[in-house]
């Protein structure tokens, strides 16, 4: 199957094998027809899998085979959780547009209106927006819905998330009751197909995967580590690696911030996306991480969501989160497009509980190790761990694990050719 095939224009084709895309992904094949058709339609995909292309190719082919008047009413809107995301949604709309005739904006909070509203009153085809400044600018009348005709819900499940419902019904109820409309989520929970009750008619249900299988070629693991230990856990996966480019999930803006500090202190260069950043200094990070010249971007959940960054090879779940879906949107960070990758998760004793709710989510086992020199070591272990590490360090420790094999940092060698302390007991550091 090629895009030609799914029916994608001449100018769409020939911007799509610019990009270096040889077939279409699997959620593209799925959608474009059925987008061309005209359908709604109620997708699930996340981040990694292509989906931006498979809504933007075939709404950008309609707008440009479509009448309009020459003012150029907004004809589409793609709504994001995210700044990060409408920025990249965009990127995509204008490099798969560079043929075509077509006007695309961007708007999101945290920069100024004006130039916004200047580009807007120009006339826009397409737009990006998140929810909270899009209303702002329809409030000062810089924008209107009448004319939609296509409307396009990214990461929908994340909007919920974030509690952009009653925004993202404000702006529909300026729009024209009929319209194509087109959802895209990572999940299809019980919410999300409520919302996409009340919006999409008809829709064709399309699945890039099933839902909450991750990755094939992402590695799994788990470490049991002491809770005070993660930072110098952390620090010397990354330095004796020698990796460069650690995506590290924090499930509080403070816990990214404290780390960030911490790994610079340990001279590796980092730096944290969350809701509390300015959108200058989350654009920054996010560009700096892509072009390696910082090694660790230290995100919180919402913060990370949606961010496209290709062939990421380490992700690092400092803390493992307490919603288990979180866990397969945070390792859909690494293996993408082909690539293989490794997700780390560093599991202290009173996260135990959050391991069995992910693998009863993911139907399998974690493959868990210790780190020695770095045993859990809280006061109330939980019960298996406790029993399993004393004196036998290589023990799996969750059951159906795969590996046995204990990890050492470079630099850590074991005492003992069997890797295991003369006593048992935990060994001292020695980094
Ligand atoms: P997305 O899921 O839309 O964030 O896309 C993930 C990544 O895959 C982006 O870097 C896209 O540029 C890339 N991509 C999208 N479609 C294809 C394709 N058909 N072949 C190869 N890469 C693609």
């Amino acid at each position: 199957m090629s895009f030609k095939d799914l029916g994608l224009s001449d100018a769409l084709v020939k911007a799509v094998k610019e990009k270096g895309y040889t077939t279409p992904s699997p959620i593209q094949e799925k959608a474009i027809p059925h987008i061309l058709a005209g359908k709604d339609v109620l997708a699930s995909a996340q981040t990694g899998t292509g989906k931006t292309a498979g809504f933007t190719l075939p709404v950008l082919q309609y707008l440009s085979e479509t009448k309009h008047p020459k003012y150029r009413p907004l004809r589409a809107l793609v709504l994001t959780p995210t700044r990060e995301l409408a920025a990249q949604v965009y990127d995509n709309v204008r490099e798969y547009s560079s043929y075509l005739n077509i006007h695309s904006a961007v708007v999101f909070g945290g920069v100024k209106a004006a130039s916004q509203i200047a580009t807007l009153r120009r006339g826009v085809d397409i737009l990006v927006a998140t929810p909270g400044r899009l209303l702002d600018l329809h409030d000062q009348k810089a924008v209107s819905f009448k004319r939609i005709d296509v409307l396009i819900l990214d990461e929908a499940d994340r909007m919920l998330d974030m509690g952009f419902v009653r925004d993202i019904n404000k702006i529909i109820s300026f729009m024209p009751a009929k319209r194509q409309n087109l959802m895209f989520s990572a999940t299809f929970s019980k919410d999300i197909k409520q919302l996409a009750q009340g919006i999409l008619r008809n829709p064709v249900m399309v699945e890039a995967e099933p839902e909450n299988s991750t990755a094939e070629m992402v590695t799994q693991k788990a470490y049991q580590v002491d809770k005070n230990k993660k930072t110098e856990v952390v620090t010397n996966l990354i330095k004796n690696g020698n990796w460069n480019q650690v995506l590290i999930f924090m499930r509080t803006k403070h816990g990214a911030n404290k780390l960030t500090k911490k790994l610079l202190q340990s001279g590796i260069s980092a730096a944290a996306i969350h809701g509390n950043k300015s959108q200058g200094a989350r654009t920054k990070a996010l560009s700096n991480f892509k072009t390696n010249d910082i090694r660790v971007l230290v995100a919180t959940d919402i913060a990370a969501r949606g961010l496209d960054i290709p062939l990421l090879p380490h992700v690092i779940n400092f803390e493992l989160p307490n919603i288990p879906e979180d866990y397969v949107h945070r390792i859909g960070r690494t293996g993408r497009a082909g690539a293989s990758g490794e997700a780390i998760s560093l599991v202290c004793s009173e996260e135990t509980e959050y391991q069995r709710e992910i693998e009863k989510l993911l139907g399998k086992k974690l493959s868990t190790e210790i780190i020695e020199g770095y045993e859990p070591t809280d006061n109330a272990p939980p019960k298996r761990a406790a029993t399993q590490t004393k004196g036998s360090f290589n023990k799996n420790t969750s059951g159906g694990n795969k590996s046995k094999k204990k990890p050492h940092f470079k630099g850590n060698k074991p005492s003992s050719p069997s890797g295991r302390g003369r006593t048992g007991a935990p060994k001292k550091k020695r980094y």
